[in-house]
């Protein structure tokens, strides 16, 4: 991951001298009645047409287990032995430590959170609900929807800044030391959402040993992105639920994961792995839940993937389609703003998202002037908790969805709109 330039600080007053010739580019813009999206990170048609072949497994009369269990029946609250044991080997966990559940990883995140909160967690004191007050360590600018969960609960949240390394770690060690409200810490350890990050081994080893005044502090590590790769290098994610056992912290972390966009965003399969104490806490309290997962969708996914070499072999497919929308945003955003300091940017070797700085107070002009253009920006603020950015500085963007033509025509345009309010700004 890169980011150019180096920072975008306050503007350059001689910019104001391009403002006639920026309102008229963005007048053309607008002429032209765009309607263009790129707010939210989900997988293309194109994309979701690669697990096409999902629709037609397991197929009808094929229903049963590698144990002999027949899918379309109660039970199997762990998931299907034979697609955790796929996962297992792609997230370095053991299967006895993998739960495979229905779609949708968010629903084990905030599961856990609820169940903290009404019953407490292995090591604590008793349910988070009796304490006077819990904290939630939030990285920023991170994923709007973990900030969601806490404000829902009314889990009270600390940021500290992102780094290319993952969180600020030092920030991190002094909210954790002394405070025992500080329960938790959000992190996306791979291409992290929005800036692309990845958390190195020396940060991992530090979030899964620092001393926590919480005898039940828990990271969640939210691994959405693992084999998400842009590149053909496949960055592999540290291992931190052994770098926790290993620091004699064995219960420290809640690792999850899920196919949604992998296969299919609204019918895939998530994962929850951590210590075997925490598993069993977790799935003690699911048995009054449910009776099973939807073992017949795992055991389409097992079929479809054969192995964990079948799953990467996939996630080339979806490369090939992403990263040309990947580089077209960087290679966009550095012909049009490259030398004219308004703005910085990420170039993520994975993930879903491209972060973007701009001078701070700009982020919602930028984005207001993009919406009147008929380019559907995420709303400014969206990757802070409670939807406040300090600085109003923050864009995300998410290219995924549209086709690349598309990609390129709204980023010229999204150029557009921050060299404009950088101009605004400059002349005001
Ligand atoms: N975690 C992160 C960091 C995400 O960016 C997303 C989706 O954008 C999710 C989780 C959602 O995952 P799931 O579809 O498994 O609920």
């Amino acid at each position: 991951m890169s980011t150019s330039p180096d920072h975008a600080t306050a503007v350059d007053p001689e910019l104001s001298t391009r403002l006639p010739e920026l309102r008229e580019q963005y007048a053309a813009l607008q002429a032209r009645d765009l309607s263009l999206d790129l707010t939210r990170g989900k997988p293309s048609a194109e994309q979701l047409d690669l697990s096409e072949p999902l629709l037609s497994l397991p197929g009808e009369g094929n229903h049963t287990a590698a144990s002999g269990t027949d899918v379309r029946n109660y039970g199997g609250l762990d998931g299907l032995p034979e697609l955790r044991e796929i996962f297992a080997e792609l997230l370095g966990v053991p299967v006895r430590q993998l739960l495979a559940q229905d779609n949708a990883s968010l629903r084990l995140m905030y599961d856990c959170l609820v169940q903290a909160v009404l019953f407490g967690v292995p090591g604590g004191d008793g349910p988070w609900s009796a304490e006077e007050s819990v904290t939630f360590v939030c990285p920023v600018p991170g994923y709007d929807r973990h900030f969601a969960i806490c404000e829902e609960l009314g889990i009270r949240m600390v940021t500290v800044p992102m780094t290319p390394d993952g969180p600020d770690v030092e920030a991190v060690a002094a909210l954790v030391a002394d405070d025992p409200s500080v329960k938790g810490l959000w992190c996306v350890p791979t291409y992290a959402n929005p800036d692309g990050s990845v958390v190195s081994e020396d940060v991992a080893r530090r979030l899964v040993s620092m001393p926590a005044a919480a005898p039940d502090f828990r990271i969640f590590w939210d691994n959405a992105y693992a084999v998400h790769h842009l590149t053909e290098h496949e960055t592999k994610t540290a291992n931190a639920i052994e770098l926790a056992a290993e620091a004699g912290n064995p219960d420290r972390v809640l690792m999850f994961a899920s196919t949604s966009k992998v296969t299919f965003a609204g019918a895939g399969v998530s994962f929850l792995a951590s210590s075997p104490a925490n598993i069993d806490w977790f799935t003690e309290h699911l048995a009054f839940r449910s009776i099973g997962p939807d073992k017949v969708n795992q055991l389409r996914h097992a079929q479809f993937f054969g192995d964990a070499a079948g799953v990467r072999a996939h996630m080339a497919r979806h490369r090939e389609i992403l990263a040309p929308k990947f580089s077209a945003v960087t290679s966009i955003l550095t012909e049009r703003l490259g030398d004219a300091g308004v703005a910085t940017w990420t170039d993520p070797d994975g993930g879903y998202f491209v972060s973007v700085d701009v001078a701070p107070g700009l982020a919602s002009r930028v984005v207001e002037l993009a919406g009147e253009a008929g380019i559907k920006l995420t709303p400014a603020g969206a990757t802070f908790p409670y939807g406040k950015d300090p600085q109003d500085r923050n864009i995300r963007l998410a290219p995924s969805m549209p086709p690349l033509a598309e990609v390129e025509v709204a980023m010229d345009g999204v150029a557009t709109c921050i060299l404009l309010a950088a101009a605004e700004a400059a002349a005001a």
